[in-house]
């Protein structure tokens, strides 16, 4: 007899998770407000809403409610000839919502198809008016967008996709404008604006996640959206990680004075409940499909375009994050990070803590610099997990990215552990690290 753990290592591939190292996956078995409870009855505080997607709680009733209540209905529907109740309310009502522009809503299954298809709209949107030479993107060198070929190559050259390297279509890379760099990373996008062949934009609104939480600000992403647009060059706002509220309000474009052309939806727009993506953009765009020539459709579909379910748990959980409660809780965790953030920086081990909305990351100094792949990482993750605490630090920057529903206790529980990294940081001695060659 093996345990559910043995199980899943006879027959599962994890995803980024070296197989022959990891340990066993811990089996969960069940969900309640931001806990995990496992097989054995140890319960988890989820402080990465399980990678950024969960937004009120684990199985909540409301979402649970509205979705067995439409798999009992119609479970799914071919989305090409035909539509369904659920698609066009959600759309609907995430139009009043968004960028006044925003016109069109397309839907697919995740965010790097949410990417995929915002690429495919604006070179497409070049092809079909007759300029197929305008298809080079602009991105930022420490972005990430998704892990399908598109979404890659205008993601960060990183370690994670080196063996795909050859395949990515070439990009241009501008740096992020982290407050005090501005002005130079304007510089570099006019030097990159001025070839001809630059159709798109694409850029994480205010906060790069993967990149260890970096944040800029809104009036120079509002200058860098203003300088494309002076040069026709369409905008992406990848919306993945800050929609729905994680950086405060609903989204982190509404912030801009300019619009966005494109955005990109996934990760909490079903409350992290089922995976689906959408693509939105302004009414130029989408009137450039617009022929009697059929090829000049936006030929890019997945089987379960609009999966009625889906899209009902998006309608009840979008309708949780409007309620004025769900304003407070993220109010309440932003004032409470804020506090925490002060408490925290300039102190001995701390390099920097950056705070935006409901999201907390702290750089730890280690003194000299580590990767990913360091035995910090490791050990950060392994201090968590025995707090019962589920964090995936990014290198030596450890963040927050809670449930809205977290509570000020549980807030405690996490900020508590943050502070038993600085402890490990000022004591931790990294072991003489071998040659390559001397590896395995
Ligand atoms: C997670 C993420 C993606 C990819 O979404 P998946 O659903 O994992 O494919 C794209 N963009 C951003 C900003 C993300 O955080």
């Amino acid at each position: 007899m093996s345990t559910l753990a043995q199980r899943d290592h006879a027959v599962l591939w994890h995803p980024y998770t070296q197989m022959q190292t990891a340990p066993l996956a811990v089996p969960i078995i069940s969900g309640e407000g931001a806990w995990l409870i496992a097989e054995d009855g140890t319960r988890y505080l989820d402080g990465i809403s399980s990678w950024w997607v969960n937004l009120h709680g684990h199985a909540h009733p409301a979402i649970a409610e509205r979705v067995s209540a439409q798999l009992r209905t119609l479970e799914h529907v071919l989305f090409a000839g035909f539509t369904h109740p659920t698609a066009v309310e959600l759309a609907e009502q995430l139009l009043e919502l968004l960028p006044r522009n925003q016109s069109r809503v397309f839907y697919s299954d995740n965010g790097s198809t949410a990417v995929e298809v915002a690429l495919k709209m604006v070179l497409q949107y070049f092809h079909n008016q007759g300029q197929p030479q305008r298809r080079r993107f602009l991105c930022f060198r420490d972005s990430y967008h998704g892990d399908t070929f598109g979404a890659m190559s205008v993601s960060s050259r990183g370690a994670f996709t080196q063996p795909f390297w050859p395949l990515l279509f070439e990009v241009e890379f501008i740096d992020v404008p982290v407050p005090g760099r501005e002005a130079e990373v304007l510089a570099q996008l006019d030097a990159a604006l001025q070839h001809p062949e630059v159709a798109g934009f694409i850029f994480e609104p205010l906060l790069l996640g993967t990149a260890g939480m970096v944040a800029y600000s809104a009036e120079v992403l509002d200058a860098m959206v203003r300088r494309c647009h002076q040069r026709g060059v369409l905008c992406i706002a990848d919306e993945v990680m800050t929609g729905f509220g994680r950086t405060g309000p609903l989204f982190a474009s509404s912030q801009l004075q300019e619009q966005p052309d494109i955005m990109c939806f996934s990760k909490g727009l079903t409350g992290g409940t089922l995976a689906m993506g959408l693509t939105t953009c302004a009414a130029p765009l989408y009137e450039a499909f617009l022929s009697d020539d059929k090829m000049k459709a936006l030929f890019h579909g997945h089987s379960y375009t609009a999966n009625p379910v889906a899209c009902a748990a998006a309608l009840a959980s979008l309708e949780l994050t409007r309620a004025e409660a769900c304003t407070q809780q993220r109010q309440r965790i932003a004032a409470a990070h804020a506090a925490f953030k002060q408490e925290l920086e300039d102190q001995p081990g701390i390099r920097a803590v950056r705070h935006v909305g409901t999201v907390l990351a702290v750089e730890y100094d280690p003194g000299e610099g580590t990767s990913y792949f360091s035995r910090l990482r490791d050990a950060f993750y392994q201090l968590a997990f025995d707090n019962h605490v589920i964090l995936r630090p990014l290198g030596n920057v450890v963040y927050l990215l809670p449930p809205y529903c977290t509570t000020d206790a549980e807030l405690a529980l996490l900020y508590q552990v943050l502070r038993q990294m600085r402890e490990l940081v000022l004591n931790f001695t990294p072991a003489p690290t071998l040659p390559e060659y001397l590896h395995d």
